[in-house]
């Protein structure tokens, strides 16, 4: 979850299908995918489901909520706005799921150094305030893409046993 065009279509695609899309601007494609990954010793196969485009109301199905046990938390870092935004996400998750849920902050497009908005210390000091695991990722280098995944997943599965 996160704001509209901030890149969660292409985590999911580099993830799933290690695919990235320069032309997506609305979801199209993926909407659901599957990944298998080894966690401490045991096969976990996650379902991972995307939005689409209803994010741009924040108003995600609750359906979405209920069934998750995790959930990226994505900005992107060249979008001052979308970090700002991340408050307004939280208050919506905590509203509809429970501690159960395992949350992995995101700051992405971390490959455009350049146009960065969002320094990592301010994100981390964010992070910390709402007990959050967190780290920059880039669909487009691959950058930390998979780390982030065996993270959310990791979590999941500390929560779950
Ligand atoms: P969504 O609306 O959150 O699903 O975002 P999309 O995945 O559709 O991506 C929105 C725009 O950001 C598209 O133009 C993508 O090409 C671009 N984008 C997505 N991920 C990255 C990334 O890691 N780096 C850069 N530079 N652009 C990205
Ligand atoms: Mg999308």
């Amino acid at each position: 979850m996160g704001d509209y065009d901030v890149g969660k279509s292409n985590l999911l695609s580099r993830i799933s299908l290690n695919e990235f899309n320069i032309e997506s601007k609305t979801t199209i494609g993926v909407e659901f995918a599957t990944k298998k990954i080894q966690i401490e010793g045991r096969t976990i196969k996650a379902q991972i489901w995307d939005t689409a485009g209803q994010e741009r109301f924040r108003c995600i199905p609750t359906a979405y909520y209920k069934t998750s046990a995790g959930a990226f938390l994505v900005y992107d870092i060249t979008n001052r706005r979308s970090f700002e935004n991340l408050k307004l996400w939280l208050k919506e998750l905590s509203q509809y799921t429970d501690d159960q849920v395992a949350i992995l902050l995101v700051g992405y497009k971390s490959d455009l150094r350049h146009l960065r908005a969002v320094p990592t210390d301010e994100a981390k000091v964010f992070a910390d305030k709402n007990n959050l695991p967190f780290i920059e990722t880039s669909a487009l280098d691959s950058t930390n893409v998979e780390i982030a995944f065996h993270k959310i997943m990791t979590n999941i599965f500390k929560k779950q046993i």
